[in-house]
């Protein structure tokens, strides 16, 4: 299992740096990073010779306050404040930017985003401009006038995550104890207010083994949908390096989680494993998404205002804030070297299956210190 750390890692503008040196700190997040200084040159090609692809999603960090503690969280996430939070005219800037030129369907995340005061007048002002959105909460802020103000908002869909079977395992991994209640409860109250809900689960050694009861809890829960992550080790999730699949396991898991999408019992997604995408395509089934969407249809916007192509990968691409979302999905060095399937390299670079899988790009950052290079988790011989 490729579990060494990293002593160094390429930043976005193509140099190698020691994780003490220079102005990016990966503890943080990405916004100390400096990839919209200068481009990538050695694989990155312009936005012309790629072309721009649809921006179709989008997360964004809407703050880092969080009351849970989870051990895998990207943010890092705990008790603010955090300096810097965009404001409520922010928001709404941001939000203007985005439907200025596109139409995907943003997913409001944090930390916590139920935490934030004007969370209610930012859905408002996005559905009034026609954006999609759906919401990321952990669960213990959701009682009925909550959930109620939610559906009565617009909002589509909820997501929760589950990443234990039960209370013990599920609250050891979220580092609050009733955290496990918290998402029972509040699935009773999204049941009975009838906003759909969905459970994430991220996969790690240390639930594994659960998997099959909690796919049988996550349908007697009501959810609309199963979203299954596999663990990037980036933000609090560093401390998880053990507690990764190694990549035969991987395989394991993810044709397991093959056999279980195709009964069709519940909706089903296997996401930030792009791999999964080439077992599919190996069983003779078409993908019903591409593998990796960071940066390609996927935008990662921080609290912030900091652009990366997905929550994961932490290479700065703009700010938001100052340059608006249009020209940074047009014209960020990193997405485009992201779009270049050229430059990609190691297996991944010689795979057959490159188009419709990518690999984990924030994965090659962190555990081989290029984002260009192969998916350490990938069993898969070109
Ligand atoms: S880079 Fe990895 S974590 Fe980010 S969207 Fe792609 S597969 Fe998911
Ligand atoms: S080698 Fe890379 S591109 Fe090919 S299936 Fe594995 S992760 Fe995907």
């Amino acid at each position: 299992m490729a579990t060494e750390r990293i002593g160094s890692r390429l930043t976005a503008h193509g140099s190698r740096v020691t994780k003490n040196q220079g102005s990016n700190d990966p503890g943080n997040g990405a916004e100390g990073a400096s990839a919209h200084r200068s481009p990538l040159t050695a694989h990155g090609p312009d936005a012309q010779a790629t072309g721009v692809p649809p921006l179709r999603m989008v997360a964004w960090e809407l703050t880092r306050n969080c009351n849970l503690s989870c051990m895998h969280c990207r943010a890092s996430a705990s008790c603010g404040p955090f300096e810097g939070e965009l404001t409520t005219a922010e928001c709404k800037n941001v939000i203007d930017s985005i439907a200025s030129f596109a139409s995907p369907t943003i997913i409001l995340t944090g930390g916590e985003p139920l935490l934030r005061e004007d969370i209610f007048e930012i859905i408002d002002y996005g559905h009034e401009k026609g954006l999609r959105l759906v919401i990321a909460v952990n669960g213990t802020l959701v009682d009925e006038p909550v959930a109620q103000r939610l559906r009565d908002s617009g909002i589509m869909r909820v997501s929760m995550s589950l990443d234990g079977k039960g209370a013990t395992s599920h609250d050891t991994f979220r580092g609050v104890p009733g955290s496990f209640a918290s998402v029972m409860n509040a699935s009773n109250i999204f049941n009975k207010v009838g906003l759909p809900f969905q459970i994430n689960t991220t996969v790690t050694r240390l639930n594994v083994d659960d998997l099959g009861e909690i796919y049988e809890l996550v349908k007697s829960l009501g959810a609309v949908a199963w979203h299954v992550f596999l663990l990037v080790p980036v933000g609090r999730g560093e401390g998880l390096k053990g507690e990764e699949l190694n990549a035969g396991m991987y395989e394991d898991v993810l044709q397991w989680l093959y056999s279980v999408e195709t009964k069709n019992e519940l909706e089903m997604k296997v996401t930030c494993a792009p791999h999964y995408y080439r077992i599919v395509k190996e069983k003779g089934d078409t993908p019903k998404s591409a593998g990796c969407l960071a940066g390609k249809s996927f935008l990662f916007i921080s609290h912030r205002g900091i652009a990366q192509p997905c929550g994961y990968l932490e290479m700065a691409s703009g700010d938001v804030r100052k340059e608006g979302v249009q020209k940074v999905w047009e014209s960020s060095p990193v997405f485009n070297a992201i779009r270049d399937l050229r430059g990609y390299k190691g297996k991944c670079g010689a795979c057959k299956y490159l188009r419709i899988c990518g690999g984990c790009r924030a994965r090659a950052l962190e555990l081989k210190g290029d984002v260009l290079q192969e998916e350490p988790y990938c069993s898969y011989l070109p």
